[in-house]
């Protein structure tokens, strides 16, 4: 039986990080870098000033349809599919309008990856796999059953619990695909 490898989409698929960059730089004329984000698990607290704008743009329309997709995911994704069973786990449900883009987005740039492999929850806990690639601790923490590996952000450079893995090439050599 293929193992089973649970995928988060936002900063691991998706660059959600990059997609925020942008908007910061054309709505507040704001000009951030990867690096100011380092150590920061709330984009909006970084400006408090800001802060009900920049949570309103999780809220917009083509904000997580307009993501780039990572570098050399769709490639590795395509080789881990052959080998594993894929589940794409997505705490979407906070952001209801994002479960719409982000079918529409998986079908544009991962078409192999079935409807029926993608989940959209809030919790993750319950979720049963052998992996979780996830970029954010309290997903991970709770991820029991298996192997939990972060997916390197900004927001957790600083985490050193989880086994890493920084890019999609590192993904292919971990996985050995
Ligand atoms: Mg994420």
């Amino acid at each position: 039986m293929k193992k089973r490898i649970a995928i988060d989409m936002d900063d691991v698929l998706a660059d959600a990080t990059g997609r925020f960059i942008e908007y910061a730089q054309e709505r507040l004329n704001w000009h951030i870098t990867r690096e100011d984000l380092n150590g920061h698990h709330n984009w909006a607290g970084i400006m408090p000033d800001q802060e009900s704008e920049i949570r309103s743009w999780l809220h917009e329309d083509g904000f997580f349809r307009g993501m780039q997709v990572m570098p050399d995911a769709q490639e590795v994704l395509e080789k881990l599919h052959d080998k594993y069973e894929i589940f794409i786990v997505s705490a979407a449900v906070e952001f209801p309008l994002s479960m719409k883009e982000k079918v529409e987005w998986m079908q544009e740039y991962f078409p192999f990856v079935d409807w029926r492999h993608l989940v959209f929850c809030g919790h993750k806990y319950m979720f049963k796999a052998d992996y979780l690639i996830d970029d954010h601790e309290r997903n991970l923490i709770a991820f029991c059953e298996g192997q939990p590996l972060v997916y390197t952000a900004p927001h957790n450079i600083y985490l050193t619990d989880y086994q890493r893995i920084n890019n999609w090439r590192e993904a292919a050599m971990f996985f050995e695909v």
